[in-house]
Parts: C-alpha cells; structure tokens; sequence
C-alpha cells in the first residue's frame, strides 16, 4: 500500500478543508475503500476520516413536516434499527438494510459508504486485469468474459452493475442529499448522485473531487405510502444481490395511486422503471398485474453470455416487491 497522510478531523469544516486537497479521499467504515487501497486500484496521498465526526454525521431525525433525514455516517443497523423509519411507507429502506452484507458490515457499513461503493466486477477490482472501466485496457473484459454477475440493462460499453442495497429504495422514496464542498453546501435530487450516461470510465458518482456527502433526506410521504424491498443471491448472508427491485405505491381505497419502482444489481446504475411503475396507477393489487409490470420493468434488456438466469429472476424480484408493498 502507498504511504498516505491520515486525516482525523475534530469538524466538518475541518474535514471539508481537508477533503479539497488535491489527491485526498474521505472514508467511512472503509470497508470498500480499504478493500480498493489494498488491490491498489486507489492510491490516495491523503484519507480523510469521517467517523470521528459521527456525532454530527450520524443518526436520524424527522421534521415536523415528516422528512426524514438521515446522516452520511449513519451505520447500517442504525438505519435498520431506527423507530423513526418503522412505518410502512419505509419499509423498503429498513428491509435494503437489514439484508445487507452480514451483521459485522452493517454495523460498521455507513450509508453514505453502502451507496457510494464502487461497483464489484472482478474484472475491475483486480489490478491484473486489464479492463477498460478501470482505464487499464481497451474493451470491457465481463462483456466477452464471465459476466454472471453482469448487467442486463441500460449498459453500453462497460456490463458494471451498482451494488448498492440502499439506492434503490431511496430512489422510489424520490430521496434527496446534502454535501459540502469546501465551504459551500449544496442540496439536491439523490438520482443526480448517478451519472445518466454509465459509461466506462464514468465514475460511478457525480461527486466532485473533495465534495463530502452529509446527508441523505427522504421527503415526507403520502398517506397510504407503503415501500418495499426485494433482493435475490446465491447465498443467504454474506453476498451481493443479483436482483434487487425497491418498490414504492400509495394506495387509496384498494387502488394503487402513485408508484415508483427501481431495479438494483442489474444495471451499471440503479435503475428507475417509470414506464413499469405507470402501468400500476389506477389498478388493483392482482399478480396478473404484477407479471405485466415485471415484463415492463426489464423491457428493452440485453442479456450477456451467462446472465440469461437474471431476466427469470428479476421478473419474480419485481412481483415480490410488488406483493410485499401492496399486501395487507
Ligand atoms: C461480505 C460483504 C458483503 C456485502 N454485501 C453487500 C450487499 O449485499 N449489499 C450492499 O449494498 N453492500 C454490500 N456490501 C458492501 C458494504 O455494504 C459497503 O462496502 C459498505 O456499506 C461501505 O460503507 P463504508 O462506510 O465502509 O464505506 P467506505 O469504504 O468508507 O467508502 C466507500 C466509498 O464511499 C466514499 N465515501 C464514504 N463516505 C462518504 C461521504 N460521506 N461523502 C463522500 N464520499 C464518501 C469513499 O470515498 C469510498 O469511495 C458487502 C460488503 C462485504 C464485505
């Protein structure tokens, strides 16, 4: 590992002033930075700590309003265990949390971290291959390679996916966050947070260098607002989905008024279905529904040598949601 200047801030502002440096990183847990630093695909001259800060970067609260806002350096089991988010509408959140990783990981795992992770093709996170996303080589090695893990969807050059648990559900919740860069603090939609065009050597965020994410706000949300959370894996713990789809709808008197779907794991981004989500309004709760969404949700997919499997899954993953979220 390259030597590096360790950072233990007494203040944001500190940590701010620190984070504009030129080739400095901030870390959370550092479960993935670290991960990276060891493979070394990132060489820092400087790393910012921001888990001395936690009594201002963590923990949750809610407005009067009912936004909730949730701190950047807000452990996994913090947000899994918070009474704040033990209703309904945020269910889908609490569930992305709690099937996380293992206990260890989320326990230490930060929210900000969890959703700005970078992605886990093997490909990539290895310094012997030579892979186009990590501007080692000149064609994406997972597109012609073992690409199981791989996108289906809104890929062009790079079969990436986003691994994040937390995106998706925050997405459907129409999520917002704050960051500071320098002095200046900024706030804004959380699908700014994804680039719109994922292409190889985009980086997975829109973060400029030394922008540290503060915190992450999910609006008030209608009455008879219920969310959901589902994922599949090939094992129980320990282990990335392969599918994931965070579902959000409003009910008013049995019919589904409002809704917001978005896959996970399948997709170099997290990735809105509005085409999908729309053909719920107006509807019943019925799984003949639910199948006709699930088609829409992966619409225009492109499968790659050995992921075929994810179509199948992520249809079931679809209607599970949709189940979980409209069940009584
Ligand atoms: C065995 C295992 C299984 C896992 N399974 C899953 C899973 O199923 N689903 C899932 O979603 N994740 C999974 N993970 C990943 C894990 O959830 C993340 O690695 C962890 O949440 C990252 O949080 P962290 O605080 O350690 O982030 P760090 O490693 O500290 O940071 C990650 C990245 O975010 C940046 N960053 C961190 N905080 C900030 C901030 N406040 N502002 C700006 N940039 C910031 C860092 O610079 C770095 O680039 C798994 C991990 C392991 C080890």
């Amino acid at each position: 590992m390259k030597p590096f200047t360790y950072v233990v801030p007494h203040s944001l502002a500190e940590a701010a002033e620190a984070a504009a440096q030129p080739d400095t990183i901030v870390k959370g847990a550092g479960i993935d930075l670290v991960d990276r630093m060891k493979e070394r695909l990132v060489t820092p001259a400087q790393i910012v700590n921001l888990l001395p800060l936690a009594k201002d970067l963590a923990g949750v609260s809610v407005a009067g309003n009912g936004e909730v806002t949730i701190g950047a350096a807000t452990t996994l089991t913090q947000l899994e265990q918070n009474a704040a988010l033990a209703n309904p509408a945020l269910a889908g959140l609490r569930t992305a949390a709690a099937v996380t990783a293992t206990p260890q990981v989320r326990t230490r795992g930060t929210v900000a971290g969890n959703i700005l992770q970078f992605t886990r093709c093997w490909y990539v996170r290895s310094e012997a291959h030579k892979c186009l996303h990590g501007g080692r080589g000149p064609t994406c090695l997972a597109m012609t390679g073992d690409n199981r893990y791989h996108a289906v969807l809104g890929w062009q050059d790079c079969v990436r996916v986003h691994p994040s648990n937390l995106a998706p559900p925050l997405l459907a919740l129409g999520a917002e966050f704050t960051t500071v860069l320098g002095d200046k603090q900024q706030r804004r939609p959380l699908a700014e947070l994804f680039p719109k065009d994922p292409r190889a050597g985009v980086p997975e965020h829109t973060l400029q260098p030394g922008e540290i994410v503060i915190a992450v706000h999910v609006p008030p949300q209608p009455q008879g607002t219920r969310s959901s959370y589902a994922e599949s894996r090939e094992r129980e713990s320990s282990d990335w989905a392969t599918t994931a789809c965070a579902a959000r709808v409003v009910l008013d008197g049995g019919v589904i008024t409002a809704a917001d779907l978005v896959l996970g794991a399948v997709s170099p981004i997290p990735r809105p279905r509005p085409d999908a989500a729309k053909a719920l309004l107006g509807k019943q709760p019925d799984d003949g529904l639910f199948r006709k969404v699930a088609d829409l949700a992966y619409q225009g997919a492109a499968p790659l040598s050995h992921n075929a499997y994810k179509l199948t899954v992520g249809k079931a993953t679809v209607r599970e949601a949709l189940h979980l979220a409209t069940q009584a």
